[in-house]
């Protein structure tokens, strides 16, 4: 956050219930990891969470469980980690680009087909326009680089596009951000079904979903024995998509190649490779758990520290909205 000439990055997670191993392998590992090498913005996104029902009390603590989540997981306390609504920039830029968003970007976003599905009618406005408060958080801070799963790519583009639309109109008001998108466990897959991503929101309806970061040691075993696996005697190869997601949850903690797992586990029962990653994901969750056991047990402090970094960011989002609002001709 001090001037720096690092490349900024910005991400964010729905405090939207509990996470899960997709949210952990796909995004949080990777955070700690290149911490050091960029000037970041860890946000908890909750005006993203109420896009869809919550119940305000379960809120308030899933916003402070992903806090103490991210700590435990390896975020450095002198990170800036603040909850988007602290900010309200953030509002009011998404506004003013949504503004100049076509309806017809946001028909295609896949996010809103599938979060909306049957009840598209019902669904909020907010859900619809989910893209442009995401290209405000992203815009407001001068973001070069943006890591997510696969399933952020499309909102990226559309925050580059939209981006693009108001530099071409306006001059220079933005710098246009990119994806940064890992290939080992970019896209976690449901237990359940493997055709579905690992979702907090499908985790909330289906008990066999998704391994919550926070599950017991016993509750993970027992949800990797009932996942669904191919309807093979044995670990085969090219494999089907049930044990493909298990090899790729395995191979992602343990930092190996696919030749490797497939040297591994070829031939092996599907007990064997179910007890194997089992044994993988507790050893990862493990201090995880532990540590974030203690960083809730002081609330007062989280909160005071995300507060503070609210308070440092925020003259960088204000600097941004005033940019747009000046070009606009709201000052
Ligand atoms: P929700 O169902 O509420 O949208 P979610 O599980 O999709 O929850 P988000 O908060 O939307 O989680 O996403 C947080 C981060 O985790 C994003 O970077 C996203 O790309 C990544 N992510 C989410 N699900 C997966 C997954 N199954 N595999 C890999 N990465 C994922
Ligand atoms: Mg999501």
């Amino acid at each position: 956050m001090q001037s720096t000439t690092k490349p900024r990055v910005f991400s964010g997670i729905q405090p939207s219930g509990g996470l899960h191993l997709g949210n952990y392998l796909g995004a949080i590992r990777n955070w700690v990891r290149n911490q050091d090498k960029y000037d970041n913005i860890f946000c908890i996104v909750d005006l993203h969470t109420i896009t869809v029902p919550q119940d305000p009390a379960a809120l308030r603590e899933n916003t402070l469980d992903l806090a103490a989540i991210y700590l435990a997981s390896g975020i450095k306390p002198e990170q800036a980690m603040f909850v988007q609504s602290h900010i309200p920039a953030h509002a009011e830029l998404a506004w003013i680009l949504e503004c100049f968003i076509p309806m017809g970007w946001l028909e295609r976003m896949t996010q809103f087909k599938e979060k909306s599905g049957r009840e598209r009618e019902r669904s909020s406005a907010g859900l619809f326009a989910y893209p442009a408060l995401m290209a405000a958080d992203i815009l407001l801070y001068d973001t070069n680089y943006v890591p997510v799963g696969e399933d952020q790519r499309q909102h990226i583009e559309l925050t580059r596009d939209v981006g693009q639309r108001l530099n071409q109109r306006f001059g220079d008001l933005f710098v246009l951000p990119e994806p940064m998108i890992q290939t080992a466990g970019a896209r976690i897959m449901g237990l359940d079904d493997p055709e579905k991503k690992m979702s907090k929101s499908l985790a909330a309806d289906a008990q066999g979903h998704a391994i919550f970061m926070l599950d017991s040691p016993e509750v993970i075993r027992k949800k990797l024995a009932r996942a669904q696996t191919d309807a093979e005697p044995a670990v085969k190869f090219p494999a089907g998509p049930g044990v493909r997601n298990l090899l790729e949850i395995y191979r992602t903690i343990k930092d190996r190649d696919w030749p490797a797992v497939e040297e591994e586990f070829a031939g092996k029962s599907y007990s064997v490779l179910k007890s194997a990653v089992a044994d993988a994901v507790i050893e990862a969750l493990t201090p995880i758990q532990e540590r974030y056991r203690q960083i809730r047990a002081d609330d007062a402090a989280l909160l005071q520290q995300l507060r503070r970094s609210a308070e440092r960011l925020a003259p960088i989002a204000n600097a941004t909205l005033r940019r747009v609002q000046e070009a606009v001709g709201l000052r």
